[in-house]
């Protein structure tokens, strides 16, 4: 990630950890070889571990994506939240928070299983850092303590609660905050949300212009969330009378040291420039499958990319796509957009997340000293592995953790 692709290359690894990484005839050189088992894995690419810039792991003992693909969004969230009463209903013996428990940990190994080494994660309320950091767990978190409502003087224990989750220390947990979307939290909440989490100098992810419905919402408070917020008791038209718009949104996140615009499928060319205009604080984090389940319009990644935005990948949750593998997340990108360089997606799917999230900055690289995660990509037969970083993420490619 740091140069050129290293032919015939090797990795000398000690446990987990990295002690070289380059060319097999200076590492033997180097080392006194002999003291080593070398595996020779054959024709491949040995790639850093990936990072799955979103995920909501609460939702990963979903068997497959809720609804139909092409499922009208509004939909979408009547069906997670009947989910959410299903899962908490349907085992007396076992409360909510256990089985939420019991979900993320799966999500973790699914993950690491997938080759994944650090996530960004949107958790809910309650949150215990324990189902992140078990001792087996080798998966970084970034998580953002999703925050949703109305009225904060409603919720006079969201702020503090928020707070103390800020104040957390953890090698492998490091905390965020996220205001979960312009339809779900109010103007007020959105401030104070700005306010503890800039205070405590921790990155924000927020879902933004997801969809069109989204913007009709908030520029002329009507559409089918009218429908959704008037079911849901909470449909008050003064909410969305310009308080809050999505640039006004986007101008307050890039007070953040580094704020995830999560999917931003709907941005338009000025909102695209504002958060261009801010390359090191601002990210935007593309979650292709769910995108493709959605039957979103063409994602806009071209504009992205041409105004030089830091993107990078997510799987989102199981709830809108079959696994949480970012491999394929990185197939679906390299099939929808033949035209881009596979070392630019490889980027998206590693050190692009990890700047995204403010993550330490071994993760995403092969890098000597630092804990290793590898994935090695093999081509099918028929694709002669000359030019490797081509088929990197061809349809027929396969990815194996070996680390
Ligand atoms: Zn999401």
């Amino acid at each position: 990630m740091r140069g050129d692709p290293n032919e015939n290359g090797a990795v000398v690894v000690a446990g987990t950890e990295v002690l070289a990484v380059g060319d097999f005839k200076k590492i033997k050189r180097d080392f006194s070889i002999n003291n080593f088992d070398v595996v020779d894995l054959g024709d491949g690419l040995i790639v850093p571990g990936w990072v799955n810039a979103h995920t909501h792991l609460e939702f990963s003992d979903i068997q497959e994506p809720l609804g139909f693909p092409g499922i009208k969004f509004t939909d979408w969230i009547r069906k997670i939240v009947e989910q959410r009463f299903q899962s908490n209903s349907s085992e007396p013996d076992t409360d909510s928070a256990s089985k939420k428990s019991l979900a993320i940990k799966r999500g973790l190994v699914e993950s690491r299983q997938a080759g994944t080494q650090a996530i960004g994660e949107i958790a809910t309320s309650p949150l215990d850092i324990n189902d992140y950091t078990g001792a087996d767990s080798r998966i970084v978190t970034r998580c953002f303590f999703e925050q949703l409502g109305r009225d904060p003087l409603n919720y006079p224990n969201q702020a503090s609660e928020l707070t103390s989750f800020l104040s957390q220390n953890h090698r492998m947990f490091y905390p965020g905050a996220s205001p979960h979307a312009p339809y779900s939290v109010s103007a007020p909440l959105f401030q104070q949300i700005q306010t503890i989490s800039q205070s405590a100098a921790t990155p924000v992810a927020m879902h933004i212009a997801e969809t069109l419905e989204e913007r009709e919402l908030l520029e002329k408070a009507s559409g089918d969330f009218v429908d959704l917020l008037t079911e849901f008791g909470i449909w008050n038209p003064h909410d969305f009378t310009g308080q809050l718009n999505i640039l006004g949104i986007l101008h307050e996140l890039s007070k953040a040291e580094h704020a995830l615009i999560v999917h931003g499928n709907y941005l338009n060319e000025m909102e695209l420039d504002f958060i261009a205009s801010h390359p090191k604080s601002m990210s935007i984090a593309f979650c292709p499958r769910t995108h493709r389940y959605f039957k979103h319009a063409h994602y806009p990644l071209q504009k992205m990319l041409d105004r030089k935005i830091n993107i990078c990948l997510g799987t989102d949750s199981r709830a809108s796509n079959p696994d949480l593998d970012i491999f394929k997340e990185a197939q679906e990108v390299a099939s929808s957009f033949p035209n881009l360089p596979p070392v630019e997606i490889l980027k998206m799917a590693t050190v692009n997340g990890r700047q995204a999230l403010g993550l330490p900055s071994s993760i995403g690289t092969i890098s000597a000293n630092q804990s290793a995660s590898l994935n090695f990509i093999t081509p099918s037969e028929s694709l002669q592995p000359n030019h490797p970083t081509d088929w990197m993420f061809a349809q027929t490619s396969q990815c194996t953790p070996i680390l």
